[in-house]
């Protein structure tokens, strides 16, 4: 990965977008012994007052270990265990980050993430206000958020993205991540898929509705998600190989973001829906569900939708659209055409996930008919980008009632 971090560089030296963000992340491994290697680097950064923020999961799948490694190389350390909420969930909220802010003092030198999305969440953004660095330990390749800076937060029950900072290493183990339970391997995938619609979304916007745009970010995010669907396969043993090539296709998801420093390359109308319908679970008080479950089946909806209605309007003629956004498109019509063209078939999408274990429908999610509707005719709202989604509802005014038409 030490070569992945150059080969950014030099797709970055090539590209003069204006939009690039210094990478500040000094290391990036992926391998066997991962945890020695976090240990050493600890102790060459001589960091003498070590916080590990760990759940109880991941206390037992990569934290314990850890601790040996520190007590064995005499680095002195505290550990935080976050406790759960009242449905037995992590979640990166109020709680969750008061009590890593009241666990750590100022004398901390660096935290250690020793989880998966929530816990990486909660320490990026308790890191950032306490001005300690932090160093990731992924325990599952379940999301792509590990290298980038958005940190997802539950704040007085609404979910919002915070800019903090990156990690300024991250050891990914092999043997770790081999272990993660099979569900949480499913969501990685999932959210390596979601590009397939953020990546036609981020072009669509960027042609036509002004959203700013990093061709460098678009081809780390593009090779990434080539990567993880050509080795499905690999994936779905559940080995060493599949497992690298999907954290590493994760962990290049999120240097791209973190390059361009805006989440564009990999959220997108997908990622906004299924925002919407972890709104509504927060809401209601019901369990989490995974982010990467939720944003694969968001993107194979979006697939069937943008396919289905997206790309005929678009072929044929726009009837009653705006003349200049009717210019705007029509000279960028075969571009537009191309990338959504590449967005597999919503039946192939939920075939790789379910191959991995994954769940394909939104039922299977505890997610009503009901929430899909309201999401598809109300998540574009949420954020003030232009995708196909929102695209649908505001200029082509297209309102849903029936779930039976695009599920
Ligand atoms: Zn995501
Ligand atoms: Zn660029």
């Amino acid at each position: 990965m030490e070569s992945f971090i150059s080969k950014i560089a030099t797709l970055a030296e090539n590209c003069h977008c204006g939009n690039h963000h210094p990478i500040t992340i000094e290391k990036i491994t992926v391998g066997n012994e991962m945890l020695k290697d976090a240990v050493r680097y600890i102790g060459e950064k001589n960091y003498q007052k070590v916080k590990i923020i760990v759940d109880n999961h991941t206390f037992q799948a990569a934290g314990k270990e850890l601790a040996n490694q520190l007590e064995r190389a005499d680095i002195p350390f505290t550990t935080c265990y976050i406790l759960p909420d009242e449905n037995q969930d992590i979640i990166a909220d109020e709680r969750a980050l008061v009590q890593v802010l009241l666990e750590s003092s100022k004398e901390t030198d660096v935290m250690v993430a020793v989880g998966a999305g929530t816990i990486h969440d909660i320490v990026r953004f308790c890191s950032t206000k306490m001005g300690i660095p932090f160093i990731s330990i992924p325990t599952a390749p379940s999301v792509d958020g590990f290298t980038s800076m958005g940190a997802p937060l539950i704040v007085r029950g609404e979910k919002k993205t915070f800019q903090m900072s990156s990690p300024i290493a991250i050891f990914a183990d092999l043997t770790v991540l081999k272990n993660a339970p099979r569900k949480m391997i499913a969501a990685g995938f999932g959210d390596m898929i979601a590009k397939f619609t953020s990546l036609a979304d981020w072009k669509f916007g960027h042609l036509v509705g002004g959203e700013p745009y990093c061709k460098a970010a678009a081809q780390i995010t593009r090779d990434a998600l080539n990567a993880s669907v050509k080795n499905v396969e690999k994936i779905k043993k559940g080995d060493e190989e599949g497992i690298q090539i999907l954290i590493e296709s994760l962990i290049a998801s999120g240097l791209a973001m973190l390059l361009f420093g805006h989440s564009h390359p990999a959220s997108a109308g997908e990622h906004h829906l299924s925002h919407y319908w972890e709104m509504e679970f927060l809401r209601q008080k019901r369990a989490a569900v995974l982010h990467g479950a939720k944003v694969g089946i968001a993107a194979s909806i979006l697939a069937k939708i943008y396919k289905s209605e997206f790309l005929p309007f678009i072929c044929n003629g726009m009837e009653g659209i705006d003349e200049n956004l009717y210019i705007k498109i029509k000279e960028h019509k075969e571009e537009i055409k191309a990338v959504y063209e590449q967005i597999p078939d919503s039946i192939l999408l939920r075939k790789w996930v379910e191959q991995l274990g994954g769940e394909t429908h939104p039922e299977q999610l505890g997610i009503e008919n009901d929430l899909v509707i309201k999401g598809l005719n109300e998540a574009h709202k949420l954020r003030d980008r232009f995708t196909a989604l929102k695209f649908l509802n505001e200029i082509v005014k297209i309102r849903r009632e029936f779930a039976s038409e695009i599920l």
